[in-house]
Protein backbone atom coordinates (compact mmCIF):
# COMPACT_ATOMS: atom_id res chain seq x y z
CA UNK A 1 0.00 0.00 0.00
CA UNK A 2 1.72 3.61 -0.79
CA UNK A 3 2.44 5.58 2.08
CA UNK A 4 -0.28 8.33 1.16
CA UNK A 5 -3.20 5.06 1.45
CA UNK A 6 -1.62 4.18 5.36
CA UNK A 7 -4.31 6.00 7.74
CA UNK A 8 -3.27 5.77 11.44
CA UNK A 9 -5.78 4.22 13.56
CA UNK A 10 -7.55 4.70 17.27
CA UNK A 11 -9.09 8.35 17.91
CA UNK A 12 -7.00 10.48 15.52
CA UNK A 13 -8.06 12.96 13.47
CA UNK A 14 -6.00 11.71 10.78
CA UNK A 15 -7.92 8.51 10.59
CA UNK A 16 -10.76 11.27 8.95
CA UNK A 17 -8.15 12.39 6.21
CA UNK A 18 -9.94 11.42 2.95
CA UNK A 19 -8.63 8.71 1.37
CA UNK A 20 -6.41 8.87 -2.25
CA UNK A 21 -8.78 6.41 -4.67
CA UNK A 22 -11.97 8.30 -2.59
CA UNK A 23 -10.24 11.64 -4.15
CA UNK A 24 -9.35 10.30 -7.41
CA UNK A 25 -13.15 9.34 -8.26
CA UNK A 26 -14.43 12.92 -7.70
CA UNK A 27 -15.32 13.89 -11.23
CA UNK A 28 -13.73 17.02 -10.78
CA UNK A 29 -10.41 15.54 -10.09
CA UNK A 30 -10.87 12.80 -11.86
CA UNK A 31 -11.54 15.25 -15.28
CA UNK A 32 -8.31 16.57 -14.13
CA UNK A 33 -6.49 13.86 -14.25
CA UNK A 34 -8.26 13.31 -17.98
CA UNK A 35 -6.36 16.81 -18.50
CA UNK A 36 -2.95 16.94 -16.95
CA UNK A 37 -2.33 12.78 -16.38
CA UNK A 38 -2.56 10.75 -13.61
CA UNK A 39 0.60 11.72 -12.12
CA UNK A 40 0.19 15.68 -11.60
CA UNK A 41 -3.07 14.81 -9.79
CA UNK A 42 -1.87 12.31 -7.33
CA UNK A 43 1.30 14.51 -6.65
CA UNK A 44 -1.33 17.43 -5.71
CA UNK A 45 -3.84 14.81 -3.65
CA UNK A 46 -0.86 13.66 -1.61
CA UNK A 47 0.92 17.16 -0.87
CA UNK A 48 -3.06 18.07 0.28
CA UNK A 49 -2.88 15.29 2.58
CA UNK A 50 0.51 15.32 3.85
CA UNK A 51 -0.34 18.77 5.41
CA UNK A 52 -3.73 17.15 6.74
CA UNK A 53 -1.33 14.63 8.11
CA UNK A 54 1.06 17.20 9.88
CA UNK A 55 -1.94 19.32 11.30
CA UNK A 56 -0.97 21.89 9.05
CA UNK A 57 -5.12 21.66 7.70
CA UNK A 58 -8.08 20.05 8.97
CA UNK A 59 -8.95 16.71 7.46
CA UNK A 60 -12.46 18.22 5.93
CA UNK A 61 -10.56 20.62 4.26
CA UNK A 62 -8.18 18.46 2.15
CA UNK A 63 -10.81 18.14 -0.43
CA UNK A 64 -11.12 21.74 -1.24
CA UNK A 65 -7.45 22.24 -1.17
CA UNK A 66 -6.93 19.86 -4.04
CA UNK A 67 -9.35 21.40 -5.70
CA UNK A 68 -8.00 24.59 -5.56
CA UNK A 69 -4.31 23.06 -6.22
CA UNK A 70 -5.28 21.75 -9.35
CA UNK A 71 -7.52 25.03 -10.34
CA UNK A 72 -4.01 26.37 -10.50
CA UNK A 73 -2.03 23.35 -11.99
CA UNK A 74 -1.00 22.87 -15.43
CA UNK A 75 0.26 19.82 -17.10
CA UNK A 76 3.80 21.75 -16.88
CA UNK A 77 5.31 22.73 -13.70
CA UNK A 78 6.60 26.01 -15.31
CA UNK A 79 4.63 28.83 -14.06
CA UNK A 80 3.79 32.13 -16.30
CA UNK A 81 5.86 35.27 -14.88
CA UNK A 82 5.10 39.05 -15.21
CA UNK A 83 8.76 40.50 -15.49
CA UNK A 84 8.68 43.67 -13.51
CA UNK A 85 12.73 43.92 -13.34
CA UNK A 86 13.16 45.72 -16.69
CA UNK A 87 15.80 43.49 -17.65
CA UNK A 88 14.76 42.69 -21.13
CA UNK A 89 16.78 39.59 -21.81
CA UNK A 90 16.51 37.62 -18.52
CA UNK A 91 18.18 34.68 -18.69
CA UNK A 92 16.39 32.92 -15.70
CA UNK A 93 12.72 34.17 -16.88
CA UNK A 94 13.01 32.21 -20.39
CA UNK A 95 14.87 35.10 -22.53
CA UNK A 96 12.08 36.30 -24.79
CA UNK A 97 8.31 36.27 -24.52
CA UNK A 98 7.33 34.84 -28.39
CA UNK A 99 4.91 37.45 -30.11
CA UNK A 100 1.55 36.24 -30.82
CA UNK A 101 2.30 35.54 -34.28
CA UNK A 102 5.20 33.18 -33.07
CA UNK A 103 2.69 31.48 -29.81
CA UNK A 104 0.35 30.71 -32.80
CA UNK A 105 2.97 29.26 -34.88
CA UNK A 106 3.72 26.90 -32.55
CA UNK A 107 0.40 26.00 -32.07
CA UNK A 108 -0.15 24.86 -35.23
CA UNK A 109 3.48 23.54 -35.44
CA UNK A 110 2.49 21.12 -32.11
CA UNK A 111 0.60 18.39 -34.50
CA UNK A 112 2.25 16.60 -36.98
CA UNK A 113 3.41 19.51 -39.41
CA UNK A 114 5.02 19.73 -42.71
CA UNK A 115 8.60 20.55 -41.26
CA UNK A 116 10.83 18.15 -43.54
CA UNK A 117 7.79 17.40 -46.42
CA UNK A 118 6.78 18.66 -49.30
CA UNK A 119 3.40 18.59 -49.85
CA UNK A 120 2.75 19.14 -53.33
CA UNK A 121 5.27 16.26 -54.28
CA UNK A 122 4.91 14.22 -51.34
CA UNK A 123 8.51 13.29 -50.48
CA UNK A 124 11.17 14.98 -48.30
CA UNK A 125 11.72 18.56 -48.66
CA UNK A 126 15.00 20.76 -46.50
CA UNK A 127 14.35 20.69 -42.90
CA UNK A 128 12.76 24.42 -41.73
CA UNK A 129 12.59 25.88 -45.14
CA UNK A 130 10.58 28.75 -44.22
CA UNK A 131 12.41 29.57 -41.50
CA UNK A 132 15.79 29.68 -43.64
CA UNK A 133 13.84 32.03 -46.15
CA UNK A 134 12.68 34.54 -43.54
CA UNK A 135 16.23 34.43 -41.99
CA UNK A 136 17.81 35.18 -45.83
CA UNK A 137 14.75 37.63 -46.48
CA UNK A 138 15.60 39.69 -42.67
CA UNK A 139 18.81 39.14 -43.70
CA UNK A 140 20.26 39.66 -47.50
CA UNK A 141 23.67 39.84 -47.11
CA UNK A 142 23.91 36.06 -45.76
CA UNK A 143 24.04 33.81 -48.94
CA UNK A 144 22.37 30.62 -46.69
CA UNK A 145 21.29 30.25 -43.16
CA UNK A 146 21.06 27.12 -40.35
CA UNK A 147 19.41 26.73 -37.81
CA UNK A 148 20.52 25.02 -34.50
CA UNK A 149 19.72 24.22 -31.03
CA UNK A 150 21.22 27.54 -29.69
CA UNK A 151 23.71 30.00 -29.72
CA UNK A 152 26.60 27.73 -28.02
CA UNK A 153 25.63 24.83 -30.61
CA UNK A 154 26.39 26.84 -33.20
CA UNK A 155 29.53 28.05 -31.93
CA UNK A 156 30.38 24.30 -31.15
CA UNK A 157 29.33 22.97 -34.82
CA UNK A 158 31.22 25.76 -36.57
CA UNK A 159 34.70 25.21 -34.81
CA UNK A 160 34.48 21.48 -34.71
CA UNK A 161 33.35 21.86 -38.55
CA UNK A 162 36.18 24.22 -39.67
CA UNK A 163 38.92 23.79 -37.34
CA UNK A 164 38.39 20.71 -35.36
CA UNK A 165 42.30 19.14 -34.84
CA UNK A 166 43.67 22.74 -35.40
CA UNK A 167 43.67 26.10 -33.99
CA UNK A 168 41.04 28.96 -33.84
CA UNK A 169 42.50 32.41 -33.07
CA UNK A 170 40.92 34.24 -29.82
CA UNK A 171 41.63 37.25 -28.65
CA UNK A 172 42.21 37.24 -24.94
CA UNK A 173 39.83 40.20 -24.62
CA UNK A 174 37.05 38.04 -25.65
CA UNK A 175 37.50 35.01 -24.02
CA UNK A 176 33.68 35.55 -22.46
CA UNK A 177 32.02 33.32 -19.88
CA UNK A 178 28.56 33.05 -20.58
CA UNK A 179 26.77 32.33 -17.58
CA UNK A 180 26.38 29.76 -14.79
CA UNK A 181 30.00 29.31 -15.00
CA UNK A 182 29.64 27.90 -19.05
CA UNK A 183 33.61 29.60 -20.99
CA UNK A 184 33.19 29.66 -24.70
CA UNK A 185 36.63 28.71 -24.88
CA UNK A 186 35.83 25.67 -23.06
CA UNK A 187 33.42 24.56 -25.29
CA UNK A 188 35.19 25.45 -28.14
CA UNK A 189 38.01 22.61 -26.79
CA UNK A 190 35.89 20.38 -25.49
CA UNK A 191 35.05 19.29 -29.14
CA UNK A 192 38.46 19.19 -30.64
CA UNK A 193 39.59 22.99 -31.88
CA UNK A 194 42.53 24.22 -30.16
CA UNK A 195 42.25 27.51 -28.49
CA UNK A 196 45.03 29.94 -29.30
CA UNK A 197 44.65 32.97 -27.43
CA UNK A 198 45.90 36.23 -29.06
CA UNK A 199 46.94 39.54 -27.63
CA UNK A 200 46.13 41.03 -24.10
CA UNK A 201 43.09 41.40 -22.24
CA UNK A 202 43.06 44.61 -22.82
CA UNK A 203 44.39 45.27 -26.60
CA UNK A 204 44.48 43.12 -29.15
CA UNK A 205 46.06 44.44 -32.52
CA UNK A 206 46.04 43.18 -36.11
CA UNK A 207 49.90 42.11 -35.74
CA UNK A 208 48.96 39.79 -33.10
CA UNK A 209 47.13 37.92 -35.50
CA UNK A 210 49.00 38.56 -38.55
CA UNK A 211 51.77 37.31 -36.33
CA UNK A 212 50.03 34.37 -35.25
CA UNK A 213 49.44 33.05 -38.70
CA UNK A 214 52.89 34.30 -40.44
CA UNK A 215 54.43 31.77 -37.17
CA UNK A 216 52.16 28.43 -38.51
CA UNK A 217 54.10 26.51 -40.63
CA UNK A 218 51.36 24.11 -41.97
CA UNK A 219 47.88 23.62 -41.62
CA UNK A 220 48.16 24.36 -37.79
CA UNK A 221 45.28 27.45 -37.76
CA UNK A 222 41.70 26.68 -38.64
CA UNK A 223 39.94 29.36 -38.25
CA UNK A 224 39.95 33.00 -36.69
CA UNK A 225 36.61 33.67 -34.13
CA UNK A 226 35.91 37.22 -33.41
CA UNK A 227 33.44 37.45 -30.37
CA UNK A 228 31.08 40.10 -29.19
CA UNK A 229 32.18 41.00 -25.42
CA UNK A 230 27.90 40.88 -25.17
CA UNK A 231 27.82 41.10 -21.50
CA UNK A 232 30.81 42.90 -20.40
CA UNK A 233 32.70 46.07 -21.28
CA UNK A 234 36.43 46.83 -21.55
CA UNK A 235 36.92 50.36 -20.90
CA UNK A 236 40.20 52.06 -20.65
CA UNK A 237 43.38 51.77 -22.80
CA UNK A 238 41.84 49.39 -25.02
CA UNK A 239 41.91 48.29 -28.87
CA UNK A 240 40.37 45.65 -30.65
CA UNK A 241 40.50 44.45 -34.64
CA UNK A 242 37.49 44.67 -36.03
CA UNK A 243 35.73 42.22 -38.55
CA UNK A 244 36.97 44.16 -41.65
CA UNK A 245 40.55 44.24 -40.90
CA UNK A 246 39.92 40.63 -39.01
CA UNK A 247 38.34 39.23 -42.65
CA UNK A 248 41.14 40.55 -44.49
CA UNK A 249 44.26 38.93 -42.72
CA UNK A 250 41.93 35.30 -42.37
CA UNK A 251 41.45 35.19 -46.42
CA UNK A 252 45.11 36.06 -47.22
CA UNK A 253 45.44 32.99 -45.26
CA UNK A 254 42.75 31.32 -46.79
CA UNK A 255 41.34 31.09 -43.59
CA UNK A 256 37.65 31.57 -42.87
CA UNK A 257 36.38 34.31 -39.98
CA UNK A 258 33.61 32.75 -37.66
CA UNK A 259 32.13 35.71 -35.94
CA UNK A 260 29.56 35.07 -33.04
CA UNK A 261 27.43 38.42 -32.16
CA UNK A 262 25.43 36.85 -29.01
CA UNK A 263 22.97 39.32 -29.85
CA UNK A 264 20.62 38.19 -32.80
CA UNK A 265 20.46 41.67 -34.23
CA UNK A 266 20.14 41.17 -37.96
CA UNK A 267 20.13 45.00 -38.70
CA UNK A 268 21.66 48.09 -37.13
CA UNK A 269 19.76 48.84 -33.98
CA UNK A 270 18.85 52.41 -33.22
CA UNK A 271 18.48 51.92 -29.52
CA UNK A 272 21.72 50.37 -29.40
CA UNK A 273 23.50 52.26 -31.80
CA UNK A 274 27.27 50.02 -30.69
CA UNK A 275 25.71 46.67 -30.81
CA UNK A 276 27.19 44.77 -33.75
CA UNK A 277 24.54 43.39 -36.35
CA UNK A 278 24.46 40.40 -38.81
CA UNK A 279 24.59 42.01 -42.00
CA UNK A 280 26.68 44.69 -41.31
CA UNK A 281 29.77 41.98 -39.72
CA UNK A 282 28.81 39.78 -43.16
CA UNK A 283 29.37 42.90 -45.00
CA UNK A 284 32.59 43.58 -43.55
CA UNK A 285 33.45 40.17 -44.56
CA UNK A 286 32.65 37.29 -42.19
CA UNK A 287 32.23 34.45 -43.64
CA UNK A 288 29.68 32.83 -40.59
CA UNK A 289 27.76 34.35 -38.62
CA UNK A 290 26.61 33.32 -34.99
CA UNK A 291 23.33 34.36 -33.09
CA UNK A 292 21.10 33.35 -30.81
CA UNK A 293 17.55 33.07 -31.44
CA UNK A 294 15.87 34.09 -28.13
CA UNK A 295 17.92 37.76 -27.06
CA UNK A 296 17.42 40.85 -29.00
CA UNK A 297 16.10 38.88 -32.43
CA UNK A 298 13.25 38.15 -29.85
CA UNK A 299 12.25 34.47 -30.95
CA UNK A 300 12.33 31.02 -29.38
CA UNK A 301 15.73 29.37 -28.14
CA UNK A 302 17.69 28.88 -31.41
CA UNK A 303 21.20 29.42 -32.82
CA UNK A 304 21.49 30.52 -36.32
CA UNK A 305 24.34 30.69 -38.63
CA UNK A 306 24.35 33.15 -41.57
CA UNK A 307 27.13 33.36 -44.08
CA UNK A 308 28.66 32.47 -47.20
CA UNK A 309 26.76 29.22 -49.22
CA UNK A 310 29.94 27.28 -49.39
CA UNK A 311 30.96 27.60 -45.43
CA UNK A 312 26.90 26.95 -44.23
CA UNK A 313 27.33 23.83 -46.33
CA UNK A 314 30.27 22.49 -44.73
CA UNK A 315 28.35 22.83 -41.62
CA UNK A 316 24.86 21.56 -42.51
CA UNK A 317 27.05 18.03 -43.54
CA UNK A 318 29.28 17.44 -40.77
CA UNK A 319 27.96 14.56 -38.27
CA UNK A 320 27.62 16.96 -35.03
CA UNK A 321 24.66 19.26 -37.30
CA UNK A 322 22.33 16.42 -36.58
CA UNK A 323 23.25 16.16 -32.96
CA UNK A 324 22.29 20.27 -32.28
CA UNK A 325 19.39 20.60 -35.17
CA UNK A 326 16.69 23.12 -34.34
CA UNK A 327 12.74 21.30 -33.09
CA UNK A 328 10.15 22.09 -35.23
CA UNK A 329 8.72 24.46 -32.71
CA UNK A 330 11.54 26.61 -32.68
CA UNK A 331 11.48 26.53 -36.38
CA UNK A 332 7.76 27.46 -36.67
CA UNK A 333 8.15 30.55 -33.89
CA UNK A 334 11.45 31.32 -35.64
CA UNK A 335 9.49 31.85 -38.41
CA UNK A 336 6.88 33.61 -37.57
CA UNK A 337 9.15 35.99 -35.45
CA UNK A 338 11.00 36.85 -38.51
CA UNK A 339 7.84 37.73 -40.67
CA UNK A 340 5.46 38.96 -37.90
CA UNK A 341 5.07 42.32 -35.74
CA UNK A 342 7.72 43.73 -33.89
CA UNK A 343 8.04 40.72 -31.52
CA UNK A 344 7.97 41.99 -27.91
CA UNK A 345 11.94 41.94 -26.64
CA UNK A 346 12.31 45.32 -29.62
CA UNK A 347 8.85 46.75 -28.39
CA UNK A 348 10.34 46.93 -24.35
CA UNK A 349 14.23 47.99 -25.91
CA UNK A 350 12.08 50.77 -27.88
CA UNK A 351 9.72 51.80 -25.33
CA UNK A 352 8.94 55.34 -25.41
CA UNK A 353 9.56 56.89 -21.87
CA UNK A 354 6.72 59.00 -21.57
CA UNK A 355 4.56 56.31 -22.33
CA UNK A 356 6.44 54.17 -20.05
CA UNK A 357 6.27 57.15 -17.11
CA UNK A 358 2.80 57.43 -17.71
CA UNK A 359 1.67 53.69 -16.92
CA UNK A 360 4.15 53.99 -14.16
CA UNK A 361 2.45 57.15 -12.57
CA UNK A 362 -1.33 55.39 -12.90
CA UNK A 363 0.18 52.18 -11.00
CA UNK A 364 2.02 54.09 -8.19
CA UNK A 365 -1.32 56.01 -7.94
CA UNK A 366 -3.33 52.95 -7.59
CA UNK A 367 -1.12 50.98 -5.46
CA UNK A 368 0.03 53.98 -3.03
CA UNK A 369 3.15 53.97 -4.69
CA UNK A 370 6.39 56.27 -5.86
CA UNK A 371 7.00 56.93 -9.66
CA UNK A 372 11.03 56.43 -9.25
CA UNK A 373 13.48 56.83 -11.99
CA UNK A 374 14.62 53.88 -13.21
CA UNK A 375 17.04 52.43 -15.95
CA UNK A 376 16.04 49.07 -17.50
CA UNK A 377 18.67 46.27 -19.17
CA UNK A 378 19.14 44.74 -22.43
CA UNK A 379 20.13 41.64 -20.14
CA UNK A 380 21.95 38.48 -21.59
CA UNK A 381 23.61 39.38 -25.13
CA UNK A 382 24.37 42.10 -26.10
CA UNK A 383 23.86 46.17 -24.78
CA UNK A 384 26.75 45.40 -21.44
CA UNK A 385 25.91 48.59 -19.45
CA UNK A 386 23.61 50.37 -21.66
CA UNK A 387 21.01 52.08 -19.40
CA UNK A 388 17.85 52.35 -20.79
CA UNK A 389 16.34 55.13 -18.96
CA UNK A 390 12.67 54.66 -17.66
CA UNK A 391 10.47 54.40 -14.51
CA UNK A 392 9.89 52.07 -11.57
CA UNK A 393 7.00 51.97 -8.90
CA UNK A 394 8.64 51.86 -5.39
CA UNK A 395 6.18 49.55 -3.08
CA UNK A 396 7.25 48.17 0.54
CA UNK A 397 10.02 45.92 0.52
CA UNK A 398 8.04 42.98 1.55
CA UNK A 399 6.39 42.63 -0.82
CA UNK A 400 8.82 41.12 -3.37
CA UNK A 401 8.56 37.23 -1.27
CA UNK A 402 4.50 37.20 -2.05
CA UNK A 403 4.92 38.22 -5.45
CA UNK A 404 6.64 35.94 -6.83
CA UNK A 405 4.52 33.45 -5.23
CA UNK A 406 1.52 34.94 -6.62
CA UNK A 407 -1.00 33.94 -9.55
CA UNK A 408 0.72 35.51 -11.73
CA UNK A 409 3.86 35.30 -10.57
CA UNK A 410 5.71 38.36 -10.43
CA UNK A 411 9.25 38.86 -10.34
CA UNK A 412 10.29 42.51 -9.09
CA UNK A 413 13.58 44.07 -8.21
CA UNK A 414 14.28 44.43 -4.75
CA UNK A 415 15.93 46.66 -2.86
CA UNK A 416 16.56 47.22 0.65
CA UNK A 417 13.90 50.16 1.01
CA UNK A 418 11.59 49.30 -1.70
CA UNK A 419 10.51 46.73 -3.83
CA UNK A 420 10.64 48.43 -7.34
CA UNK A 421 8.09 47.51 -10.97
CA UNK A 422 9.17 48.10 -13.79
CA UNK A 423 6.52 48.40 -16.66
CA UNK A 424 8.91 47.94 -19.64
CA UNK A 425 8.82 44.64 -20.13
CA UNK A 426 4.84 43.86 -18.98
CA UNK A 427 2.80 43.80 -21.96
CA UNK A 428 0.52 46.69 -21.08
CA UNK A 429 -2.66 44.65 -21.49
CA UNK A 430 -1.00 43.18 -18.27
CA UNK A 431 -1.02 46.52 -16.09
CA UNK A 432 -4.44 45.72 -14.26
CA UNK A 433 -3.06 41.79 -13.57
CA UNK A 434 -0.29 43.20 -11.68
CA UNK A 435 -1.81 45.55 -9.73
CA UNK A 436 -4.18 42.68 -8.90
CA UNK A 437 -1.51 40.63 -7.93
CA UNK A 438 0.11 43.18 -5.67
CA UNK A 439 -3.31 43.52 -4.31
CA UNK A 440 -3.11 39.97 -3.44
CA UNK A 441 0.25 39.75 -2.28
CA UNK A 442 -0.84 42.63 0.15
CA UNK A 443 -3.74 40.45 1.25
CA UNK A 444 -1.76 37.55 1.98
CA UNK A 445 1.24 39.19 3.88
CA UNK A 446 -1.05 40.75 6.42
C1 LIG B 1 24.56 34.24 -25.40
C2 LIG B 1 25.83 34.04 -26.14
C3 LIG B 1 26.23 32.75 -26.54
C4 LIG B 1 25.45 31.53 -26.18
O1 LIG B 1 24.22 31.49 -26.83
P1 LIG B 1 23.03 30.59 -26.24
O2 LIG B 1 21.93 30.82 -27.21
O3 LIG B 1 22.76 31.07 -24.88
O4 LIG B 1 23.52 29.18 -26.27
C5 LIG B 1 27.39 32.64 -27.26
N1 LIG B 1 28.13 33.72 -27.57
C6 LIG B 1 27.77 34.97 -27.22
C7 LIG B 1 28.64 36.12 -27.62
C8 LIG B 1 26.60 35.17 -26.50
O5 LIG B 1 26.23 36.41 -26.14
Amino acid sequence: MPKSDAVPTGGDPRRRIPRTDALLARPEVAAAAAAMGDRVVRDVVRAAQDRARIGQMAPEQVLDAVLEALGDRTASSLRPVLNATGVIVHTNLGRAPLSAAARDALQDAAGYTDVEFDLATGTRSRRGAGARAALLAACPAAEDALVVNNGAAALLLATTALAAGREVLWSRGELVEIGAGFRLAELVASAGARVREVGTTNRTHASDYREACAAATGREIGAILKVHTSNYRIEGFTSEVGIAELAEIAHQHQLPLIADLGSGLLRPESALPAEPDASAALEAGADVILTSGDKLLGGPQAGILLGRAEVIARLARHPLARAVRADKLALAALEATLAGPVPPVLAALRTDPDVLRERTDRLAARLGGRTVAHDGRVGGGGGAEVPLPGWAVALEPALAGPLRLGRPAVVATLREDACLLDLRCVPEEDDEALAEAVEAARGGSR
